[in-house]
């Protein structure tokens, strides 16, 4: 694909190119684009949509053990919440699940508070919605780009304001819509199988739209619709799937002995040749490591589906309605080998007493504004399932602001 000639942003020549991250480098994203934007609306994107949306998850990426991140080696990020200590609870600052902070103790008691043994009670978790919708927003955006959607199909929902001094505002105006599962199967995959850590992005038409569905820490999972002005006779379908967590892969001995070699090393692993060997096999080793992380979003789900959904209880229900529901939500994701049907992950759904396949957004949003679904309660189940999971236990109490 050639390089887009000018940025989406202030429609200024790119005349130098700038790495922006397709999914926020804070929260772990490995995927970046050389191709959407000049070097300043990177800066305004990065300082105005980026930081205040990274700075949400604080509490989750300052525990998450072997976390990855591209190229900030700093360390973890600080949160706030509540601990007890010596039967009072107290406002706390605190660091990869310890306290390293207490004002008001460190007043009372003259002392070093971080060798005291707290009991973490609660975490701040400090969802503000437009933060938020902007920076989901700003993922769908990116994605579609990357996957050569056309700025004029998403031109509609961006707002951006520029006067000579530059960039001055940058928007997005996407209506956003929460995942809640609505079939057996999601259920089973979203609540009852092993916690794994992972963003997911997968973009899609629908008839005239275009959809963005993001999963964020396998526990943030939206919507975004992109367009509503889609031409419905050309058919996107298009995944992204990475794993936050380190895992240990070793990296084989370059054998270089020839100027050559480097050259082939190079495209095998698709990084740039350099004649210091350090250099390139440092580049060698952090390619390697990002590729390891990138997974395809079936291989991840076709093991979920599998495990632990069809129990005895299920095959021998009487009630044939339930039982009916079950097996057709198995069918809906199956291929002939079991395998995870792709193009209906996340996009259909099934409905009315026929249990029709239907568009998955759209009925979430039609239960939605008719009041027949609670979206609080599962985004609280998959919340403190993530907590369970960092935490290794279940007692922390959430603080979930709207
Ligand atoms: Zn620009």
């Amino acid at each position: 694909m050639a390089n887009r000639e000018n940025c989406v942003y202030c429609g200024k020549p790119i005349t130098k190119r700038s790495r922006e991250h397709i999914i926020q480098n804070a929260i772990g994203g490995l995927y970046e684009s050389e191709d959407i934007c000049c070097p300043d609306c990177n800066n305004y994107i990065s300082k105005y949509i980026d930081v205040p949306f990274t700075k949400i998850f604080n509490a989750i990426i300052s525990r998450i053990e072997n976390f990855t991140k591209t190229n900030n080696k700093k360390s973890k990020p600080v949160y706030t919440g509540k601990a007890a200590y010596g039967g009072k609870v107290y406002d706390v600052s605190m660091k990869a699940g310890k306290v390293i902070s207490c004002p008001e103790l460190s007043k009372e008691l003259k002392c070093d508070i971080s060798k005291l043994n707290f009991e973490i009670l609660a975490y701040d978790f400090p969802i503000d919605n437009i933060p938020f919708t902007k920076g989901l927003s700003k993922i769908a955006f990116n994605f579609a780009l990357d996957k050569g959607i056309s700025l004029d199909i998403l031109k509609e929902g961006l707002k951006t304001k520029v006067t000579e001094n530059g960039i001055e505002d940058i928007s997005f105006k996407y209506p956003v819509i929460p995942f809640v599962p609505l079939n057996p199967m999601d259920k089973h995959i979203e609540l009852n199988t092993s916690m794994e850590l992972y963003h997911n992005l997968i973009l899609f038409s629908q008839g005239e739209m275009l959809w963005c569905y993001i999963d964020l820490f396998n526990t943030f999972q939206y919507y975004v619709l992109l367009s509503d002005k889609w031409d419905k006779s050309i058919s996107v379908h298009e995944t992204y799937l990475q794993l936050l967590q380190k895992l240990n892969r070793s990296v084989p001995e370059l054998y270089i002995r020839k100027p050559k070699h480097i050259l082939t090393y190079a495209m095998f692993y698709n990084v740039e040749p350099s004649t210091d060997l350090e250099i390139f096999k440092k580049r060698v080793a952090e390619a390697i490591k990002k590729e390891s992380l990138k997974k395809s979003m079936a291989d991840v789900i076709s093991a979920k589906m599998v495990d632990k959904y069809l129990t005895p209880e299920l095959l021998t229900q009487t009630d044939t309605e339930e039982r009916d529901f079950y097996l057709k939500s198995l069918l809906l994701y199956s291929n002939e080998d079991d395998s995870l049907n792709e193009k209906h992950f996340r996009t259909v759904t099934l409905t009315g007493n026929d249990l029709e396949i239907t568009s998955y957004p759209l009925l979430i949003n039609l239960l939605v504004l008719n009041g027949e679904l609670d979206v609080r309660r599962y985004t609280y189940e998959k919340f403190n399932r993530l907590n369970k999971f960092l935490t290794g236990f279940d007692k922390i109490e959430n603080v979930m602001d709207e």
